[in-house]
């Protein structure tokens, strides 16, 4: 009995075995496009006009799409494309932050749908969508090219969510942590703190100069500030110095990422060290709203002996945004629409400092 028992047994389970090899490689075969390719660039229009020009690239031609805006978000491009896999492009991606901001792909049952957030509201003149057939020549598979214009006439503006009002003016030193020589800390999939803290520092500084505010970076590309043989102390002495440089200067805001040995430690914390009430109020206030915008886990404000805190002639603050060490936080770092959020919500904080300064 036993015997014929187990006979049955195996036979089900090669049974299910084929029966389910099958079905995944009916999926396999019905993904008729896969990416791979992604390129971006800009370029000047014969009238002057600058253009974002987006290309993705896919292993096979004849791919069904359709392009246009949901009547909700004029700040969104959408795509979708028929039948086809991310592949290995990545989920977001970030873009010129003038044109475009950033590019999300998602698969939806078998399609991919794509959505290109843009900084003002489009018209349906300022985009083409269309394909291209694979050029040997140039290396290039067959693609879909999404060109975006920028705004006539309109250089640098807000959408209606970065409007800050009552902030112009103002001047704001921005220090982006880390940089060149110093790669901060390091995430387990290897992203590295200087690289977020500098693209989430430069979505700052676009959207307060957007709002009139001016801003002072103590570095805007992954540089050293004072150099590369310098100590400790000299590098962080010379971001400080920024500040001095511009008597003009209301406030010190410094970008971070934390990090901590298990890798279960998360959210965001703000701190300030205290030569006034002015240091807490502001940290308190980007705190708030990046907790609010991001949802991440509220650490609190806390006193601390940063260099760049205590040393500052201005009120200052220093932003542990999240925590590069766990796993989930840094790969929300490393997204363009995190770090977009992120830069928004502290800039929020920022314009509520000032007005509870009146
Ligand atoms: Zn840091």
């Amino acid at each position: 009995m036993k015997k014929i028992w187990c006979k049955l047994l195996i036979l089900v389970c090669c049974v299910m075995g084929l029966m389910t090899m099958g079905t995944m490689n009916s999926h396999a075969a019905s993904v008729h496009h896969t990416l791979n390719y992604f390129h971006y660039n800009t370029y000047k229009d014969d009238d002057g006009r600058n253009w974002v020009r987006i290309e993705m690239g896919m292993n096979k031609d004849k791919l069904e799409y359709e392009a246009g805006q949901h009547p909700d978000k004029p700040h969104q491009l959408l795509l979708r494309l028929k039948d086809t896999d991310r592949g290995e492009v990545k989920k977001s991606i970030g873009l010129d932050r003038k044109i475009a901001r950033y590019m999300n792909l998602k698969n939806d049952r078998r399609d991919l749908v794509v959505a290109i957030g843009v900084t003002d509201s489009l018209d349906e003149h300022e985009y083409k969508v269309y394909t291209a057939e694979a050029d040997k020549k140039a290396r290039k598979p067959y693609r879909l090219i999404i060109e975006i214009a920028e705004d006539r006439g309109q250089t640098n503006t807000v959408t209606e969510e970065e409007l800050l009002e009552g902030i112009d003016g103002r001047t704001v030193v921005v220090d982006p942590g880390h940089g060149g020589t110093d790669t901060g800390a390091i995430g387990p999939s290897y992203v590295r703190e200087k690289d977020i803290t500098l693209k989430i520092s430069l979505e700052v500084a676009r959207i307060l100069q957007a709002n009139g505010v001016n801003v002072f970076m103590t570095r805007t590309t992954d540089v050293d500030v004072y150099g590369p043989e310098a100590t400790d102390t000299q590098e962080l002495q010379a971001r400080v110095n920024v500040a001095r440089r511009h008597p003009e200067a209301d406030i010190f805001v410094s970008i971070h990422c934390n990090a901590f040995t298990n890798p279960s430690a998360r959210g965001t914390g703000t701190y300030y060290y205290g030569h006034s009430s002015r240091d807490s109020l502001l940290a308190q206030s980007i705190q708030d709203e990046m907790v609010a915008a991001t949802g991440l886990y509220d650490r609190g404000i806390n006193s601390a002996r940063f260099y760049v805190l205590r040393n500052s002639w201005i009120p200052a603050t220093l932003v542990e945004t999240a925590f590069i060490s766990n796993p989930y936080e840094e790969k929300l770092l490393d997204s363009a629409e995190m770090q977009h959020t992120m830069a928004l919500a502290i800039c929020r904080g920022i314009r509520n400092y000032f007005h509870s300064m009146g």
